[in-house]
């Protein structure tokens, strides 16, 4: 079934302890829709200046992202700045110009409105419910968020989070929207805001997924070298939902299915700057990764 996904579409100038890159694509919804894109089409939604490299998004088209609902505008596209410490797990924003990001109201060509599966990336709360209103009958609605937004604009986004079966968020979030410093805590209280299930991404530990019934743990895969974090969370959305999406297959063992999926995504995405790696990666490579997170994880009963 058809997946849509709304995000930022960025240029980014990224320093890491292993090297700067200046101006290359960037945004969470680049990295969603590219993961996305090695298990079926995708269709995306964002706003970019007319200063955006056509070769990226000749890239997107080629990969079978429409991008008739790109809407490009005139002016600058979103720049964001991120710089990485030794230890990786802490970032800091040098700068975020909006650009043509800041007056983004997303319109859904008439074609995207039957979408199966939707994936809200994470722009404003009031932004995300005004594209869950154009959609008809999806199957599926995911939905990231980020501090800022649980910080400024609360009661749109407890409104947002009852329409929204499957929230996809980092740890440092699930805290903040929750109160709660344990995980386990935390998605019991999210839970009870209403998605369905939680998908929380804990960067190199892994990602834990709870529902009112049911928990399933992952472990990220073990790297000798993190080259560069930078949208892993976007991709692993992005490998999970485009799963999802092709498969039509939302059981349990389907769901565990895609989050091994979105790992693998997340784990070849810090392996080079940016969305490098991405960029020769293959579904044989992906493939052979899944089944050695098989073997990571299985043990059996003495
Ligand atoms: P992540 O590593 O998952 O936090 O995603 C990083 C991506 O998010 C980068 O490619 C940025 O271009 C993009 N980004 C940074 N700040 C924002 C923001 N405030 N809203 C939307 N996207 C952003």
């Amino acid at each position: 079934m058809s997946l849509l996904i709304v995000g930022s579409v960025a240029l980014d100038t990224l320093e890491t302890p292993h090297g700067r890159a200046t101006e290359v694509l960037g945004g969470a919804a680049s990295y969603f829709s590219i993961a996305a894109s090695f298990f079926g089409p995708v269709q995306l939604v964002g706003v970019i200046g007319n200063d955006f490299p056509r070769q990226e998004l000749d890239w997107f088209a080629s990969r079978g992202i429409d991008l008739a609902g790109v809407d490009v505008r005139p002016g600058k596209s979103l720049r964001w700045t991120g710089r990485y410490h030794e230890d990786m797990n802490v970032r800091d924003t040098l700068s975020f110009e909006a650009n043509v990001f800041e007056t983004f109201a997303p319109e859904l060509p008439e074609a995207y409105r039957g979408a199966g599966f939707v994936f809200l990336g994470n722009i404003a709360p009031t932004l995300q419910a005004r594209v869950l209103d154009q959609v008809r009958a999806p199957r599926l609605v995911g939905a990231d968020t980020m501090n800022f937004y649980i910080d400024t604009a609360r009661t749109d986004l407890d409104a947002l989070l009852r329409r929204v079966p499957l929230l996809m968020i980092n740890d440092e979030e699930a805290r903040m929207l929750s109160g709660e410093r344990n995980m386990v805590r935390a998605a019991r209280r999210i839970l009870a805001m209403g998605p369905e299930s939680i998908m929380i991404k804990r960067g190199e530990y892994g990602v834990l997924h709870f529902s009112s019934k049911t928990v399933f743990a992952v472990p990220a895969y073990p790297l000798e070298e993190v080259f560069d974090p930078t949208g892993a969370g976007d991709a692993f959305a992005g490998g999970a939902m485009g799963y999802l999406a092709n498969s039509g297959d939302l059981s349990p063992a389907g769901i565990r299915r895609a989050i091994v999926y979105g790992s693998v995504l997340a784990s070849f995405t810090v392996e080079a700057f940016g969305l490098d790696r991405l960029r020769t990666l293959t579904r044989e490579e992906i493939d052979r990764r899944y089944r050695q997170f098989i073997s990571l994880t299985a043990f059996d009963v003495p």
